[in-house]
């Protein structure tokens, strides 16, 4: 079995060792004899709705998202037919934020978005730093947490109506007032949580391997094989227990 997956703008975006999560998403593939045909998609490169089953982009500073902003936006229609087709997406920070409408940096510069998330995103004065813990339930009557590390200082506003990948438990999440984190459309995710996110969460990276499985087969995601995850258990553990001590403070 093979997936292809498409990382954008690695050169660019990849903050807090983001890139960790294509390699936790390919090995935990590679464990269950799956091969993940990684393939990178930068400035000025061919996006082909269709060719992907799970698409990545991770954080970045403003500077960077600005180097990059005209080129994604102009990717919004590929984007957004890759979504709309069932591929699976997951978006971290930097590049959560400009998949959204727009981003308008600290300097009231705007950066036109995607538009693939029902948001927008405006800085503020004061960076929002620290642990974060989230409840999540992406399949009905199945919670579960999230632990991570956000640092930002957009806020994003979700529109009504749109839904949150969680509701935070520790931490500042999506504005630090409504409560919310994260983003969901279909098959894609958007969050702030950096760390990187997917090696203490596991389960997220199981969902998500799951959703491009179904893109690739054309039916419903199937239930993959449990692995040892004891390690990254504890991880999580660690994370979420830092964030329930300190999660929350402005810089
Ligand atoms: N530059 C954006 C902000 O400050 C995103 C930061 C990030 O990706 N960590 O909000």
């Amino acid at each position: 079995m093979k997936l292809v997956a498409g990382h954008l703008y690695p050169d660019y975006l990849n903050i807090y060792a983001d890139r960790g999560n294509i390699a936790v998403l390919a090995r935990r593939a590679a464990w269950r004899g799956i091969d993940l045909d990684y393939r990178t998609i930068s400035l000025g490169e061919a996006l082909r709705p269709g060719e992907h089953d799970l698409l990545y982009v991770g954080g970045g500073q403003d500077r960077e998202q600005a180097l990059i902003a005209p080129d994604l936006a102009a990717r919004a229609e590929p984007i957004r037919a890759a979504v709309d087709g069932g591929a699976a997406l997951l978006a971290v920070c930097g590049g959560y934020q400009l998949l959204g409408r727009f981003y308008r940096d600290r300097a009231g510069a705007e950066l036109s978005g995607v538009g693939l998330f029902p948001h927008e995103t405006i800085a503020g004065e004061r960076r929002m730093i620290g642990d974060v813990l989230l409840e999540c339930e992406l399949e009905p009557g199945r919670r579960r947490t999230l632990a991570g590390f956000e640092n930002h200082a957009g806020r994003t506003l979700l529109d009504p109506g749109g839904e949150p990948l969680g509701r935070v438990v520790a931490g500042f999440g999506n504005d630090g007032e409504s409560g919310f984190e994260g983003c969901r459309v279909l098959r894609a995710i958007g969050t702030y949580l950096h760390g990187p996110l997917l090696p203490r969460n596991p389960w997220l990276a199981d969902w998500l391997l799951a959703q491009a499985l179904a893109h690739r087969s054309g039916g419903g995601p199937p239930e993959l094989e449990p692995l040892a995850d004891e390690l990254e258990a504890e991880a999580h553990e660690v994370s979420a227990g830092r964030a329930r001590t300190r999660g929350g403070r402005f810089d």
